[in-house]
């Protein structure tokens, strides 16, 4: 892909901070935003061995890969370095990652010494258009996805697309998906420039993607500015989540092909309720499809429910879920797990 010329930010304004995503800034502009002092990096050993030799020349925190990376016990191990760094309640922390990476640095900073300044370079697809962005940030705990975490906003996200260049295909690919959720919950015009524009958007084709990287943040930053502690809106960014943490858990998919098949799910509920035409969920099917994510696995569905009980979102016997009623809109509503159970998918 080649570099994104313009940048473009877009600021969420929360209570607490204001984030500033920036669009199609370039990777080498990092120290312009690195307040005076120390900074310490936190990344992967992925990112540390590809760009490891651009970096600031600052203390490195690398930690291990995967989604059995995100947990206490790397936060212990990051605890431990900020000591021996003597990082201070000055110090700044920069994440330069994937959503794994921000999430557990952002966790990382937020609890540090009650909490220090932070910023993110957002590296992979999925982070760009969601992870690094809204404030979300934590670790997974027991099986538990992302059971521990804190709303707290990074200052800024730098989004360089041209670091999408050195990410595999099939992680480029599983970013698609949270693109997908944002315009099939919130904006229709957004979901049918994708049923157009998939194939641009495969082959890294600079406007389009320039154009879903934006257009997926602003729907995000909208939600976020309404409601940033998620008691209402922002729990539709939640859509095919809660099956997808299920099908994370078990199988060791990547997160956006969980994402996938867990949208595939919540719409087919959502027609099987009566809210949802079925030809609206064969759209959806359809983009994921041509964008070469996964739509079905063969599950157990009483297992997946099973599992799905371990969902942070649970109360008692029942979730909130989220569901369709048209392309571009999502609700919220109630279910139990005695009906999820009964349903034949
Ligand atoms: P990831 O962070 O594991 O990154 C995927 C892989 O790509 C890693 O191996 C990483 O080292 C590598 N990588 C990253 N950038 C690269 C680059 N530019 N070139 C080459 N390799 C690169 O996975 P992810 O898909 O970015 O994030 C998934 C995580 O994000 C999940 O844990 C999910 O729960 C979380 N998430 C969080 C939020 C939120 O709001 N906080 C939203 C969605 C997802």
């Amino acid at each position: 892909m080649r570099k994104i010329t313009t940048m473009r930010t877009i600021t969420i304004h929360t209570n607490s901070e204001d984030s500033k995503i920036l669009i199609g800034e370039s990777f080498s502009n990092l120290p312009k935003y690195l307040p005076a002092g120390k900074t310490i990096i936190i990344t992967d050993d992925n990112i540390h061995k590809l760009y490891g030799n651009i970096f600031p020349p600052i203390p490195v925190i690398s930690i291990g890969l995967g989604e059995k990376h995100k947990t206490l016990e790397t936060l212990a191990y990051i605890f431990d370095k900020l000591v021996e760094y003597e990082a201070d309640r000055a110090t700044f922390i920069v994440a330069i990652g994937g959503g794994i990476v921000c999430d557990v640095a952002g966790f990382a900073a937020s609890v540090y010494m009650r909490g220090l300044r932070f910023g993110f370079v957002s590296t992979t697809l999925l982070s760009q258009v969601d992870a690094s962005v809204g404030g979300k940030n934590g670790v997974n705990f027991r099986g538990y996805k992302n059971m521990l975490g804190v709303f707290n906003q990074p200052e800024f996200v730098i989004i360089d697309t041209a670091m999408l260049h050195t990410l595999d295909k099939q992680e480029y690919r599983s970013g698609f998906a949270e693109i997908v959720k944002a315009a099939v919950i919130k904006n229709a015009a957004l979901f049918n420039y994708l049923e157009e524009n998939y194939s641009a958007a495969l082959n890294k084709e600079i406007i389009v993607m320039e154009k879903l990287i934006h257009d997926s943040i602003l729907i995000k930053s909208q939600v976020v500015e309404q409601d940033e502690k998620e008691l209402g809106e922002r729990k539709k960014l939640n859509f095919g989540h809660t099956f997808a943490h299920a099908i994370e858990h078990n199988t060791g998919m990547l997160h956006g092909e969980a994402v996938s098949i867990g949208m595939v799910l919540a719409a087919d509920l959502s027609v099987k309720l009566g809210l949802l035409q079925k030809s609206e969920s064969e759209r959806l099917v359809q983009v994921l499809r041509n964008l070469e994510l996964p739509v079905n696995l063969k599950i157990d569905y009483p297992a997946l429910v099973a599992a799905m009980r371990k969902d942070k979102k649970r109360e008692g016997d029942n979730l909130h879920m989220i569901f369709l009623n048209r392309i571009g809109n999502a609700l919220i509503k109630k279910i139990s797990f005695t009906q999820l159970e009964k349903i034949e998918l």
